[in-house]
């Protein structure tokens, strides 16, 4: 699916609210109470002229002044254990990725809020050529509505932990938010979505404002300045002390639980000690909130040369925090074997 130049000028009317779709089709003289009837069109996946309860005549009008934004499937990954990744096509040719995973209580999309990302993490296959452009709304939309039409399942919950930076993207991710959650639209649960960021302070602080009982997990990765700044350059601009502070503040305006990634490195923050001084430094900044943390042994991305720890290191480390009355999860690997850590497929793709 090529861009057309004319969509240029039309109305992205999959990023609109049931209020703002009224709006729309009443600028083109039709009843408002056609917008339910294009929404539910819209949320299968249809395209104008498949919308066969609307007159033609409106069909046509839709097809002039809007465009419904698509992701198409260019690569499809089925991995033995049932994860499915995608390699998505953009109107303009942008390549993003999101991995459909199955779960006892329902399958899980991990989406993609940008094509690349500008954050530059040192692990991390998304970053490798910087950002190219954030998603609009309808473009998150979009990888559900088209990985649900893929596989016939019904999706029941969102991770934004894809390709991008969600909070770099914020005006988008949060209207997306907004649009995955209503009665009107895909009506997931926001109890079912989680956001992870990197750490950009100031959208922690926006997010905690906006009423949305999401999960927020917290891209934590080392316990001291000097090592995260070596993986993660967003720390030399908000440090720990920092990250922790809006951490505590989101919690007790919120009351949501957070929940903090740790990527182990092997040799680099995967010690005894390391997970001494994680656990001290969540004490330290978020005495008194529910503290878990979920370990991700690092997927090894071909230009960085990290290594993963071994299963004995990853479960001492686990037992170290458990020791400390902090939860430990170790992320399940689904999908390793078709490459499912993001990034790798559209960074791959460019070679
Ligand atoms: N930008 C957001 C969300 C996208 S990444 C964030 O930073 O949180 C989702 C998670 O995967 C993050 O915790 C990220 O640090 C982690 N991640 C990225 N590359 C990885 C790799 N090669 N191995 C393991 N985890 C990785």
């Amino acid at each position: 699916m090529r861009h057309e130049e004319s969509n240029m000028d039309k109305a992205d009317i999959l990023s609109m609210t049931k209020a703002e779709l009224c709006d729309f089709i009443l600028t083109l003289g039709e009843p408002k109470f056609r917008a339910a009837q294009i929404m539910e069109w819209l949320i299968r996946g249809a395209d104008f002229s498949e919308m066969k309860n609307l007159p033609k005549t409106l069909r046509e009008k839709l097809d002039k002044t809007a465009f419904i934004a698509g992701a198409a499937v260019s690569r499809r990954l089925v991995s033995a254990d049932g994860t499915i990744k995608y390699l998505f096509e953009l109107y303009d040719g942008e390549k993003i990725e999101s991995v459909f995973m199955r779960y006892k209580h329902g399958n899980t999309l991990c989406i993609s809020t940008e094509a690349g990302c500008p954050m530059g993490c040192a692990f991390c296959a998304s970053t490798l050529r910087g950002l190219s452009r954030r998603l609009l709304p309808s473009e998150m939309l979009a990888q559900i509505i088209a990985a649900e039409k893929d596989t016939g399942e019904r999706i029941s919950g969102v991770v934004l932990m894809g390709i991008g930076e969600p909070l770099d993207n914020y005006d988008n991710v949060i209207k997306f938010l907004r649009l995955v959650g209503s009665p009107d639209g895909l009506n997931i649960g926001y109890r079912h979505i989680s956001l992870s960021t990197c750490g950009l302070v100031d959208g922690i602080r926006r997010l905690a404002e906006e009423n949305l009982p999401i999960t927020l997990s917290i891209s934590l990765h080392a316990a001291d300045d000097k090592t995260r700044s070596s993986l993660m350059p967003v720390n030399k601009r908000w440090n720990i002390a920092e990250l922790l502070a809006a951490c505590r503040d989101y919690f007790e305006k919120t009351g949501r639980r957070i929940s903090f990634e740790y990527t182990l490195v092997r040799g680099k923050n995967d010690g005894r000690q390391d997970a001494e001084k994680l656990a001290d430094t969540l004490y330290r900044y978020c005495a008194g909130m529910p503290l878990h943390v979920n370990l991700i042994p690092v997927n090894p991305v071909h230009e960085r040369g990290f290594q993963p720890s071994d299963r004995q290191g990853v479960r001492e480390f686990a037992a170290a925090l458990e020791a400390r009355r902090i939860t430990a999860t170790v992320r399940r690997r689904l999908g390793s074997d078709i490459d499912a850590s993001c990034g790798q497929l559209r960074a791959g793709e460019k070679e």
